[in-house]
């Protein structure tokens, strides 16, 4: 996969119409709409500064949240999930997409950005077309939330070109769509010129750097729930880093592979071969792989529950493992000391529970006294770290939750490889 793309600083934009992808998914009150952290949008406003200040026009587009773009398919899914079919009507399944309508984010964007936000009533439709042949540099137009559009999700290419029709340039700056090959995030750049945003901009120099060309040594910290959910990034990194740590659930798979007692601690035993043979290809490569030594276990999954330590290999039977323990961290520790740079997936253990969280505080305080190059992906990594207040200490947080994951599996990112090479 090719990092080095063009960005909207390698190309003119005076006078252009600009469609510009962002991630405007914000979280939103259930009942009343109103946006309860603007932060995504927030993290547009360099790019849209930026065009706007250089002479352009902008045309942003997002989706927001999960809408059904066809009847039939919101029946299929409200009834899936135990709704009476008989009470879903063409009226509620429109208030749903009510809901997921793009005006409290024109709103925001308005109040945020000090000037006036277009807003369009669709996406390719009448409005949209009309207000953006009128829109004059310096402006701001929002479409309509993308995914109203049936062929959003499955690439259509008349919608994509519809959407292209619109606007002179392309700008992605949605990292957390990237691994989506959808009208908006990868369809559009087959019909206008593509570049990046500044947002997806540090992502490819800071991620792809690391993967590409990283600092030595490189340590990867990885953790989080199952072992299943990563084997992607364990296979890539294997091939890259030059150490490997496991924490969090994933770790109790490995050490029953190597014969150790886990209790009643996640366990995927269909992967107990897959844990060994990565075992085996890390030693052949000569990469150095730590697993927890010590456990912080307990009765049950649950906040209030007795932190006791076990050895990795001796975890009692009635007694699951929820964090890494003292000896551990202290290994964990030491491996970054020295480290060029670090990529950290996936906590060291539920760290949801004040009393199972040190683990992964410790490695997060490791991570900020460290000298290296310190990367966080995953959403609830970066989660994690915000929560336990070392945000500030890393040199970069993935804003994409999937797509970090694929960027670090060193996938194919549609979003990405459509954007012209640098
Ligand atoms: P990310 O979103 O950063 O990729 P994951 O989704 O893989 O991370 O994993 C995060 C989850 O893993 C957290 O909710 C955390 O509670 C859970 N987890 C970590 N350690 C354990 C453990 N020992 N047992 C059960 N769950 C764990
Ligand atoms: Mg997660």
């Amino acid at each position: 996969m090719n990092y080095n793309k063009k960005t909207v600083k390698d190309v003119d934009v005076k006078g252009k119409k600009v469609l510009l992808r962002c991630d405007f998914n914000v979280p939103q009150d259930k009942v009343t709409g109103a946006i309860t952290d603007d932060k995504r949008i927030r993290a547009a406003l360099p790019t849209i500064q930026y065009l706007l200040d250089n002479g352009a026009s902008v045309i942003a587009c997002s989706h927001l949240g999960k809408p059904e773009a066809s009847f039939d398919k919101w029946v299929k899914k409200q009834t899936e999930k135990g709704k009476d079919p008989a009470s879903l009507t063409e009226e509620k399944w429109k208030k749903s997409l009510d809901a997921l309508r793009m005006e409290p984010v024109a709103e925001r964007l308005s109040q945020l950005l000090g000037r006036e936000v277009i807003l369009a009533a669709d996406v390719v439709g009448p409005d949209a077309k009309a207000k953006a042949a009128a829109l004059q540099p310096g402006q701001v137009m929002l479409l309509q939330n993308t995914r109203f559009e049936k062929g959003e999700t499955k690439n259509d290419p008349d919608l994509a070109k519809a959407m292209a029709d619109m606007a002179e340039l392309y700008v992605s700056d949605a990292f957390g769509s990237v691994h989506r090959a959808h009208a908006s995030t990868a369809g559009v750049a087959a019909y206008l010129p593509a570049v990046s945003g500044f947002l997806i901009a540090k992502e490819l120099e800071i991620m792809g750097g690391a993967l590409a060309s990283p600092k030595r040594p490189l340590v990867a910290i990885l953790g989080g729930s199952k072992v299943s959910s990563k084997i992607g990034v364990i296979n890539n990194l294997l091939d890259i880093a030059d150490t490997i740590i496991i924490g969090g659930g994933m770790a109790y798979t490995f050490a029953r592979a190597q014969g150790g007692s886990v209790g009643k601690s996640l366990l995927e035993a269909d992967w107990l071969d897959y844990c060994n043979d990565m075992l085996k290809k890390a030693a052949e490569k000569g990469v150095k792989f730590l697993l927890p030594v010590d456990n912080l276990c307990a009765a049950e999954f649950s906040a209030d529950a007795q932190p006791v330590l076990h050895g990795a290999m001796d975890i009692p039977e009635d007694m699951m493992g929820m964090d890494i323990g003292p000896k551990t961290v202290a290994a964990y520790t030491e491996a970054v000391k020295d480290a060029g740079t670090v990529i950290w997936n996936g906590p060291m253990g539920v760290f949801e529970f004040p009393a199972f969280a040190e683990g992964t505080r410790a490695v997060a305080s490791a991570l900020a006294e460290t000298d290296a190059i310190t990367i966080i992906g995953g959403g609830d990594s970066a989660a994690a770290v915000a929560q336990l207040g070392y945000a500030d200490k890393m040199t970069h947080i993935s804003t994409g939750g999937g797509a970090s994951l694929e960027f670090l599996e060193g996938k194919e990112l549609p979003g990405v490889a459509c954007l012209l090479d640098a």
